[in-house]
């Protein structure tokens, strides 16, 4: 490698430039090739580095998201949800209400898909430039719990402000002691107008003061925040496990195929 070269590359390494640097002798040959302007050179180099790290950002916006399980938009039939509306749930996925600081609830038995479809999502705002957070309510609960005892709650809450998206997934399985059900109303409180919410939930709002510790009140105040700005999504139908294995439990017994 000449000089030129050498001192090329440390100057790229500077400019943080590392698709450049690894780029441009192949673009370089390419465009003295094809008889290409020293702009179109530079523009090609440019646009690889401006797309790398784009793809980047995605992938560390994706890791740090804390997603359990890869659940796409594309793996999810929604000839098995033929209540579901499937243009409202692609419209969401589009995260308009992210924009606006809106909530999205879904809600119905388990597994109808509701956690399937928040990841998707959350995975699509992720996609589009948004900061998001998955947690299970419990799991969310806990944080609040270590992060007191460690006096972090402030800087807790600020991370939390800096999201764009919250996922909250199960809300409602189980009840909530006093102080995890105070933290949530805390947690729901500082999300309000301020960063977007996907919740779901097997329970109807009825039945929410049941999980925040029987205080009907404070289940009140929470919901009356959650649901100012809303979509609600109910997905009415049977679990989708449960058809899967009664269909595999049908092929096992070799009795009439199913489709
Ligand atoms: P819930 O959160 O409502 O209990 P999940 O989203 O966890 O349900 O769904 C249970 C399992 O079934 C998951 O593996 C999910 O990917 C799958 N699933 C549910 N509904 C569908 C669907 N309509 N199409 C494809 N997979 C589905
Ligand atoms: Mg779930």
């Amino acid at each position: 490698m000449s000089q030129d070269h050498l001192l090329l590359d440390s100057y790229l390494k500077t400019l943080k430039l590392p698709t450049f640097k690894r780029e441009y002798p192949v673009t370089a040959r390419q465009c003295a090739q094809g008889n290409a302007s020293y702009e179109a050179f530079l523009q090609q180099l440019a646009e690889q580095e401006v797309q790398q790290r784009q793809a980047q950002s995605i992938e560390r916006r994706l890791r740090q998201a804390g997603f359990p399980l890869v659940k796409e938009l594309d793996q999810f039939d929604f000839s098995a949800a033929p209540k579901l509306n499937k243009k409202r749930v692609l419209d969401l996925a589009r995260c308009a209400f992210v924009e606006q600081r809106f909530n999205v609830v879904f809600t119905g038995a388990p597994g109808t898909g509701k956690t399937h479809l928040a990841i998707a999502i959350g995975r699509e705002a992720c996609r589009r430039g948004y900061k998001v957070k998955s947690f299970t309510a419990a799991a969310l609960a806990n944080t609040y719990l270590e992060a007191r005892e460690e006096r972090q709650v402030l800087r807790l809450e600020s991370h939390i402000r800096k999201c764009d998206l919250i996922i909250v997934d199960e809300l409602g399985y189980i009840p909530l002691a006093r102080t995890a059900a105070e933290h949530l109303f805390s947690f729901f409180s500082q999300c309000y107008e301020t960063t977007s919410l996907i919740v779901t939930t097997n329970l109807p709002f009825a039945d929410w003061p049941q999980v925040f510790a029987d205080d009907e009140r404070m289940a009140g105040a929470l919901l009356d925040r959650l649901t100012h700005h809303v979509h609600i999504v109910e997905i009415l139908g049977d679990s989708y496990r449960l058809a899967q294995s009664v269909k595999r439990k049908k092929k096992q017994e070799g009795g009439e195929p199913v489709t």
